[in-house]
């Protein structure tokens, strides 16, 4: 098979690149492992990713917006941060920036739905899945990827989207620094007495984060739980009516009463940067790249800029007829994307650690911080507006094309 690029991972990140790529003109063979979970259900994904308004550029610029609008995607209009051992807390509300939301909240199974919907329209895009990608062999013009079907594809450039344990970053000899939190995730949707307003709330544990995501119905919402690894398996191994107990007794009574919660899922923690984005051939994009704490919401949204910078990048190489992988136009990728996701990396770890300890000179110091960060609208204001994903230097694909939804 011949084509202008491989990439490995099919999840949200590869698949949202391999249409833009494809939009583009380019012929794209993406693989991935497993079959990826697209479809559109009833019952709310356990997975759900609080998404910026770069991130709803990104997908209202590749056409695939309206598909989510119409299926769920709840808006964020506020969030509250508060530290459970200490009067600190900061709320952030969209009329501040005179922005409608501050993002959303949509479940990964209906963007997934949304990407290869769209992707199974573009015939120079061929998906295919449940396939490995095995090997990488650099050839005089190009790339040789074999893959476990047998299939030997050959392309200009590889695309490693596939994920933290990234085969494709090993292939390449990439190093990735970086380790476990000792931390997991426990996600479920929860049914509470009193509606979320569409607001987002996170309280800091003695444990980790809790945070709870509003979904489309007004009384569910989406609980991301991290905690220490030896206390969240003991929380899995709870009946249901006792964890309910437990998470009412640990988020307090906010939203009133938590009156049901469904199957509960959970996820390793941890943090990892690979120590280049490119090689010969080679870049990587999203957890392939970076791994991120979900306490700050924006690792998905990292990987979505990775890849509407690597669109545009080798896009444009594209349209002059030039080599997409040759070593400038990765160089490029990698100028671009890598200082802006290793701030955020070290801002979110930062966070993780400063809120992971008892010890009184740190609890004074983050309330201070989070209270006095409260009070200063031009700082809130800097924070809300980078976080969001209206500032920075975004890829073009990342630019609002209009305010309104
Ligand atoms: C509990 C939790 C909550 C989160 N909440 C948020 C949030 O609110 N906002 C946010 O921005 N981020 C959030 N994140 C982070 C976000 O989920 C990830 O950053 C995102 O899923 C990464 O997407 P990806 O496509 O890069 O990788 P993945 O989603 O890991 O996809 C990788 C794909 O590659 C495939 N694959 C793996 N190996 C191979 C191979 N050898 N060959 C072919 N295919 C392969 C896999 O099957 C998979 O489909 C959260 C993470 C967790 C754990």
């Amino acid at each position: 098979m011949d084509c202008d690029l491989v990439i490995a991972g099919a999840g949200m990140v590869g698949a949202t690149l391999a249409l833009a790529c494809g939009q583009a003109g380019m012929r794209v063979v993406i693989v991935d492992s497993q079959v990826p979970a697209a479809d559109f259900r009833d019952e709310y994904d356990l997975r759900v990713s609080a998404i910026t308004l770069a991130s709803r550029a990104i997908f209202r610029n590749l056409g695939m917006w309206q598909d989510l609008v119409q299926r769920r995607v709840c808006p964020l209009r506020e969030m509250y941060v508060w530290d459970a051992r200490g009067p600190g807390a900061i709320h952030f509300d969209a009329a501040e920036l005179g922005e409608a939301q501050l993002g959303y909240i949509i479940e990964n199974r209906v963007v997934m739905y949304a990407a290869h919907t769209h992707i199974a329209r573009l015939p120079a895009v061929s998906i295919k899945c449940p396939v490995m990608l095995d090997a990488i062999e650099m050839r005089e013009a190009g790339v040789a990827v074999t893959l476990s079907d047998g299939t030997v594809c050959t392309a200009q450039l590889v695309v490693g989207a596939d994920g933290a344990e990234s085969h494709v970053r090993g292939l390449a000899g990439i190093n990735s620094r970086g380790g476990s939190y000792d931390q997991i995730a426990i996600v479920a949707t929860v049914r509470t007495s009193m509606p979320h307003g569409e607001a987002a709330r996170q309280v800091f544990l003695a444990s980790g984060p809790l945070a709870f995501l509003p979904l489309c119905d007004p009384s569910l919402c989406s609980i991301v739980w991290s905690c220490d690894t030896r206390y969240g398996k003991s929380l899995l191994d709870l009946e249901d009516s006792a964890f309910r107990q437990e998470l009412q007794a640990s988020f307090g009574d906010r939203l009133g009463a938590i009156e049901w919660v469904s199957a509960r899922a959970a996820f390793p923690l941890g943090f990892a940067h690979a120590e280049r984005y490119v090689d010969t051939r080679v870049a990587l994009v999203g957890d392939a790249a970076h791994r991120i704490h979900p306490l700050a919401g924006q690792g998905v949204n990292l990987g979505l800029l990775d890849a509407a910078a690597l669109a545009e990048i080798v896009g444009g190489a594209f349209q002059l007829d030039r080599d997409i992988g040759a070593s400038g136009v990765l160089r490029r990728y990698e100028r671009w994307r890598k200082g802006g996701n290793l701030m955020m990396l070290a801002v979110s770890d930062a966070f993780k650690r400063a809120f992971g300890t008892d010890y009184w000179p740190v609890r004074a110091a983050r309330n201070f911080g989070l209270t006095v960060a409260d009070s200063l609208g031009p700082v809130k204001r800097l924070i809300m507006r980078r976080a969001i994903g209206l500032e920075g230097d975004l890829p073009p694909l990342a630019r609002s094309v209009r305010a309104e939804d």
